[in-house]
């Protein structure tokens, strides 16, 4: 019998990462591995924690003492490419001892799934040692790239992140750490919500956009971080505020301190962290999730409501915004659609003989609730569309009466250069079809999407005050084909 594994991973956008940090806790690195737990859904393909001890051996570079640590200069490390319980499956956190720990999981985009691209990346500088975890993509990365090993650097991975690191370390050792980590950041361009710490302080930036996430809490004195606030939650931390679009906290024993020091942009947060990335009991932009998204499919059913006999989620994604749209169109909501939650990103398949169950593996339809009936199916997205239509072929087999389609977003008609997992323009269904092409193709009565209007109606926000770009193809920071930013200055005229 032939074994093979086989990617189940659902036709979504996929987040690329989450980040996780604390700042003067005696179990930094285990609440680290925690508040990764809980974000385990913005990335399962890599997860990696670096515990900084602030007092073993010197904070900067120079003679060294008798009592110093050895090597690792109060840097520790565990890292693997699986998911977060299973890289710290029996782990004993003594081995990540101090009071200082940044994480990070991610999915494989940039370079491939290889335990050198689990982030975060360390190096010694000559600043000191230094750990970075990024949430995000640059768009200026091949550039940047290209420039850095033209000057001599030599990459480790293949990931984006590092090129930041060693703009750090071209910082001439006249300038203080602050200064090297501001002009190592106004090089790039992109996306970008990151963690960088050294032995005796953390830095906390989002890019000017604020294309991505990042919060502040506290827990018993300590400074926390976290992408998502569902992190603080669970490690019991209070949230405190957002790091803003363009700023840099820096955080250390003795204070904390704020800059702004990047030209202002217009703040373009990513609207999708709503329609389906974050988890809906979190915070994100300083607004919870989940009657936003519930207000997607009030929204959704106030523009293009249909008669029919029940309202049918897809699981998990569809269900908030399935409740929004049962309720404003008082049509029962009924779990149609069941969900194998045992089911791994991969499975082994079996013999062609019994092969051919397709999605079946993660939802089968329960025809006892909907046979004869005509139900409407709530998702959030369409993305190349084969998901999409082999649920609705599972639902007509089910029996079934009519299938009418809704979805609680505008269709992704473009591909995301800030972040996250996206196919290729041309492998997106609505790039190339009309609604009415893709209503045919997926075989439903009726298709309709929400409006881009009706979105920021959900959200609560102005039209255009948030990247919208893979519904409107409206880049705020341009692509890398297309840099939106600032010019490109040459990298190293003033600090080499
Ligand atoms: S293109 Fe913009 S809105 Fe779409 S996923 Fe990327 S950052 Fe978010």
């Amino acid at each position: 019998m032939s074994l093979e594994l086989v990617n189940i991973g659902s036709d979504k956008f996929r987040e690329e990462c989450g980040l996780l940090g604390v700042w003067g806790h005696p179990e930094a690195a285990n609440l680290t591995y925690l508040g990764l737990y809980a974000q385990q859904h913005r990335g399962q393909e890599g997860v990696g924690i670096v515990s900084i001890d602030p007092t073993a051996g010197d904070a900067h570079p120079g003679p060294k003492r008798a009592s110093d640590a050895p090597s690792n200069g109060g840097f520790a490390v565990h890292k693997g490419t699986s998911l977060v319980a299973d890289v710290f499956k029996g782990f004993d956190f003594k081995k990540l001892p101090g009071s200082v720990a940044i994480g990070h999981v991610r999915y494989t985009t940039a370079g491939g799934n290889s335990l050198a691209n689990v982030q975060p990346f360390v190096a010694q500088v000559s600043l000191g040692k230094v750990a970075i975890a990024h949430n995000g993509n640059l768009i200026n990365a091949d550039q940047l790239r290209h420039s850095l090993i033209k000057d001599g650097a030599i990459f480790g991975s293949s990931s984006d992140t590092e090129a930041i690191l060693h703009l750090i370390a071209r910082a001439p050792k006249s300038i203080s750490v602050e200064e090297a980590v501001i002009r190592a950041l106004e090089k790039v361009q992109g996306a970008y919500s990151l963690l960088i710490a050294f032995r005796d302080r953390i830095f906390a930036v989002r890019d000017p956009a604020g294309l991505r996430p990042l919060a502040i809490g506290k827990l018993d004195g300590a400074t926390v971080f976290a992408s998502e606030t569902c992190a603080f939650d669970l490690i019991g931390a209070e949230y405190e505020r957002d790091v803003e679009p363009g700023e840099l906290v820096i955080v250390s024993d003795k204070e904390v301190k704020s800059y702004f020091p990047f030209p202002r942009a217009q703040p373009s947060p990513c609207v999708f962290e709503y329609v389906y990335f974050a988890r809906p009991d979190s915070n994100i932009f300083k607004k919870n999730v989940y009657p936003i998204r519930k207000q997607m499919g009030i929204e959704l059913a106030r523009e293009s409501g249909v008669d029919a006999d029940m309202v049918v989620p897809v699981p998990d994604s569809g269900v908030t915004a399935a409740i929004g749209y049962s309720q404003e169109a008082r049509i029962p909501l009924e779990l149609g659609l069941i969900r194998n939650h045992y089911v791994g990103r991969t499975f082994i398949e079996p013999q062609q003989s019994i092969r051919d169950f397709g999605v079946k593996i993660k939802l089968n339809a329960n025809a006892a609730v909907f046979s004869g009936k005509r139900i409407i199916v709530v998702d959030d997205s369409i993305v190349r569309g084969t998901t999409s239509r082999k649920l609705i072929d599972m639902f007509r087999r089910a029996g079934a009466k009519e299938v009418h389609l809704r979805i609680s977003a505008p269709p992704t008609s473009d591909p995301c250069y800030y972040g996250i997992d996206t196919p290729r323009k041309e492998e997106l269904i609505a790039s190339k079809k009309t609604v009415e092409e893709i209503r045919e193709y997926l075989n439903v009565d009726s298709l309709a999407y929400l409006s881009l209007e009706g979105l920021y109606r959900a959200v609560g926000s102005e039209p255009g005050t948030m990247c919208d770009a893979c519904f409107s193809g409206n880049y705020p920071l341009g692509t890398p084909e297309k840099p939106g930013g600032p010019a490109q200055e040459e990298l190293f005229g003033e600090s080499s």
